[in-house]
This record gives structure tokens, sequence and C-alpha cells, in this order.
């Protein structure tokens, strides 16, 4: 999978990615990361990127241009043109872009939240390019014209959109076949799918997890056993694995209740989930 980047500040990623699974990831070949200077799209003296808002109003605004040079430069066109009478719509290269498996996102605060369920779709894509805005943001026709979504990694204002880019490449990445060792660790995870959806899990091996089915992920511990007084879990050291997976997912269901009671609308639910929630909710009001 190829990661492609369009900055003003492509020093911003210097080491960023060379660390960990991300850096191992692109070692062996699984993900590729593009780093492209705006700037280097511009045919001033001054290498003007920005310019200031129509209508007034604070900062500057990315201008179009450079933004879609750098865009043709990467193999990426119009999605849609409208016609002078603007009543017909042609459509171009979109269906290019879509069937060379590439999405092109801009990072903005005004866009749809990225969430795991986004990162999975984007796993499967061969390329996707990530557009950096700064100062108020990108000249709105570049969105319109050349993007597939955009996406806000939350409900705040970055000063760029190199960190959420970042974030979203750390995250998609690793949802690549063969960038976690096992297939499925990802599931195991928070926000992670449901056990039935969970392929690539080893038959015959007694697990101790459940997927995640959109909860969160359950504690962990590791030695010593015991620390400042506190001991680990018992039942975590005894090797039952079933009794391993009850208690894992007994805690998935506490945290979650406690931290994000939201993601219970959305989660897959067992029976027996909605039994341990019921007395879970019970102790709480005793
Ligand atoms: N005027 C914009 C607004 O109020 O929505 C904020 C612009 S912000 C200062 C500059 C750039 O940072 C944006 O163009 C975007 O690329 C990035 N950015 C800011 N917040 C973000 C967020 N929550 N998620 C993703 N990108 C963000």
């Amino acid at each position: 999978m190829q990661f492609e980047i369009i900055t003003i500040f492509p020093g911003f990623f210097a080491g960023i990615f060379e660390h960990g699974i991300v850096r191992r990831a692109q070692a062996e070949g699984l993900v590729g990361i593009g780093v492209h200077d705006l700037r280097a799209f511009t045919h001033d003296r001054h290498r003007t990127v920005d310019d200031r808002p129509f209508g007034g109003g604070e900062g500057m605004v990315l201008k179009p241009e450079p933004l879609a040079e750098a865009l043709n430069a990467l193999g990426v066109a119009v999605k849609t043109k409208c016609a002078q009478n603007q009543k017909q719509v042609l459509r171009s290269s979109q269906d290019d872009t879509a069937k060379s498996g590439a999405r092109v996102i801009l990072l903005s605060a005004q866009g749809r939240p990225f969430t795991q369920a986004v990162a999975r779709e984007l796993a499967k894509v061969e390329r996707v390019v990530l557009i950096c805005g700064r100062y108020e943001g990108v000249d709105e026709r570049i969105n319109e014209l050349y993007c597939d979504m955009e996406i806000s990694i939350g409900d705040y204002v970055l000063s760029g959109g190199e960190l959420a880019a970042a974030v979203v490449v750390d995250t998609v990445m690793r949802l690549v076949p063969g960038v976690l060792g096992n297939e499925a660790s990802g599931e195991f995870e928070s926000f992670g799918v449901a056990d039935e959806e969970i392929s690539g899990s080893q038959e015959g091996v007694p697990r101790s997890q459940h997927g995640a089915g959109g909860l969160l992920d359950y504690p962990h511990y590791t030695r010593p056993a015991e620390f400042e007084g506190m001991r680990a879990p018992e039942v975590l050291m005894n090797g039952d694995h079933s009794q391993i997976r009850r208690w894992r997912r007994e805690q998935q269901l506490r945290k979650t209740l406690k931290n994000r009671p939201d993601l219970l609308q959305g989660a897959s639910l067992s029976d027996e989930d909605k039994r341990l929630l019921k007395m879970i909710d019970s102790e709480s009001a005793g």
C-alpha cells in the first residue's frame, strides 16, 4: 500500500515514520510513504502557496494551483468537471482514480470523523493521497474537484494537517495484511470487529481473547505479579483460556460502559454480554 502526503512542511515527517511497526512495514515493502513538498509545484520567485481569502477575514488560504499540480504529478486528475453551463456534470478521471484503488483525502477539521471503521476501509485501498492544509485551510475547489473525502481526526483545530496525516498513516498501515504478525491482531484491540467477522485466526488454538466487536480493549498486565502492593488479577495467571476470555470480556464491557458508553449502541453484544452489562449496571446502582 502506498501513502502520498502533500505538505508545505515535508521536514515535519523526518523521523516520524522511522520507528517501530511503520518502519518495519516500509522495510518489508508492505507500505510505502511519499512526502511531497507543495512549494516544488510553485513557479514564482517566492514559491507562494497561499493567498488572502476572498470576502476578507482572518489568515491565508492555500492556493489551488500548486495543489492541483502536485495532485496531477501524482496521477490524480479532476474527478468531476462542471460544464460551463453548470448543468452537465462530466465524470472524468474520478473513475480512473477509483479503478486504480486510490483515495484522495483532505485533512480538515470540517471532515467526517476518522474512526477505526474508516481506517479498515482505507486499508483495502492501494493508494491513499493525503492533503495537509495550513493557515485557514485549502481553497474549497480542491476539495470539490479532487478529493474523495474530508477527514477530521477529532473535534479540535490543529495548526496543520501534518499531525492528522501521520495519525491516518499510522492507523491505516497497521491494518494492511502482513503488517501486524497475526492477520487478526487488529480485531482483538479497541474498536475491532466481532468474533464472527474475524478471518485468519488460527483454528484449534485456544483463544483467550474475543474480537472487540466495537468495544474498548480490556486492561493488560505483565510481570511483576505484584507492584506497589497491587497484584495482577489471578485469573490471568492460571492458564485457563476460557476463564481468561470471560474475564477479559467483562473488563471490556466495564471499560466501555465507564469511558465510552456511546460505543455500546453499535457494539455486537451476545446474550452473555447483555447479562454482564446488567450485572455491572446494578453494581453501580447498588
Ligand atoms: N479554518 C479551519 C476551520 O475552522 O475548520 C481550520 C484550519 S486549521 C488552522 C489548518 C489545517 O489544519 C486545516 O486545513 C487542516 O488540514 C488541519 N486540521 C486542523 N484541525 C484538524 C482536524 N481536527 N483534523 C484534521 N485536520 C485538521
